[in-house]
């Protein structure tokens, strides 16, 4: 069955290590984006009910709940089995908590990413650790309780220490997923520039090094398999039953269609994406041409077992692939990054250290 992705990249302030194509634009820019974006969604032909939604961004928990009712009446298939809004602690009021679950929201993504004062207020973050845990109690009071927790290893001034921290408040508020990223260093993000170029503003000389980043992931997944809390996919962990249905989708390739600036779509056989920034996608939709800018055929054999070995489950290896994929796959078996388990190839914990460099060979 297929999901929705819905893209909403409005935020309060850029995050220095941000790398999406999300910033800080005018109000009359969001007014127009809200406009041509519901007009995209209603224009779609629908050639299935989706079970899935996923608003993400930028920041879609900026929007005001009569907006973003207005934009979900536009997706058929309510009330759908997941749908998740991606929320900056901070926007999480009473108020609005009810009206999203009024809308159909029944899982929030709260991008936390430290809990530590100092790595927040670094890369440019508002809230606090207290404003988190204030948050989650009114989500839950409103009747979320599948939510997840978005945390980065690899921030300016972070530490073993400070990360422990971090997971404390994890444990602390029993969250049931958590997603765990390690600082991708770029020419997107003001910091990865930074980090490339050796400047002094967004604190890259305070950035932990790669074996310091590296402890700490498996410092989490340690820590939150204790908790109850499964690895399921490289940067997901969750207990039974809150693994994200929607992001499942990417992994497992089924189809889904993305709506909005930079969306990407699949539809099974080809993946679609739309023009990259919010102003070239309202000035696109505005003069009647078409906001989606590339168009490929899918390579399934290649992709999935690129997605596949994403998953903690693995995947099972068909004869296109073990011909094809021959060569990497005897070297890395003799490397020890990957395995054979009952048919399914899988990462190996080593595996999942080195995975870009595995996704990397595996690519043409
Ligand atoms: S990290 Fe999130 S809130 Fe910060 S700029 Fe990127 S999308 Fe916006």
């Amino acid at each position: 069955m297929a999901g929705v992705y819905v893209s909403y990249p409005f935020c309060a302030q850029k995050c220095s290590y941000c790398n999406f194509a999300s910033g800080v634009f005018t109000a009359q820019l969001e007014a127009r984006y809200l406009q041509a974006l519901a007009q995209e969604l209603r224009q779609f032909s629908w050639p299935w009910k989706p079970e899935t939604i996923y608003l993400g961004g930028g920041t879609p928990s900026r929007m005001e709940p009569a907006e973003l009712r207005q934009l979900l009446a536009c997706i058929p298939g309510y009330p759908w089995q997941e749908a998740t809004l991606e929320a900056a602690p901070g926007d999480v009021t009473p108020a609005r908590a009810e009206a999203w679950v009024q809308s159909g929201i029944n899982r929030i993504s709260l991008g936390v990413q430290s809990f530590e004062a100092r790595e927040l207020s670094q890369t440019g973050r508002r809230h606090s650790a207290q404003t988190v845990q204030t948050e989650v109690s009114v989500l839950r009071a409103a009747g979320i309780q599948n939510f997840n927790i978005d945390l980065i290893a690899g921030l300016p001034h972070q530490t073993l220490d400070s990360f422990t921290r971090s997971l404390d408040w994890v444990e602390r508020l029993e969250a049931p997923h958590v997603s765990v990223y390690m600082l991708e260093v770029d020419e997107e993000s003001r910091l990865g520039r930074e980090l490339i170029q050796q400047g002094m503003r967004y604190g890259a000389s305070a950035v932990p090094d790669e074996a310091a980043i590296v402890a700490m992931y498996e410092l989490a997944v340690e820590r939150l398999a204790d908790m109850g809390l499964r690895r399921y996919e490289i940067s997901n962990f969750a207990r039974p039953g809150f693994e994200s249905k929607h992001n499942l989708k990417y992994w497992r390739l089924e189809p889904y269609a993305g709506f909005g600036a930079d969306a990407h779509s699949f539809d099974g056989r080809e993946r679609r994406q739309n023009v990259e920034s919010a102003a070239e996608y309202v000035a696109a939709w505005e003069k009647g041409a078409p906001v989606t800018i590339h168009r490929v055929a899918a390579d399934l054999v290649q992709e999935r077992l690129l997605v596949g070995l994403r998953l903690s489950s693995g995947v099972p290896l068909q004869p296109a692939e073990r011909e094809r994929y021959a060569a990497p796959l005897a070297r890395f078996l003799e490397q020890g990054f990957v395995e054979e388990r009952d048919g399914l190839l899988c990462l190996t914990n080593l595996g999942v250290l080195y995975s870009n460099e595995v996704f990397q060979e595996l690519l043409p």
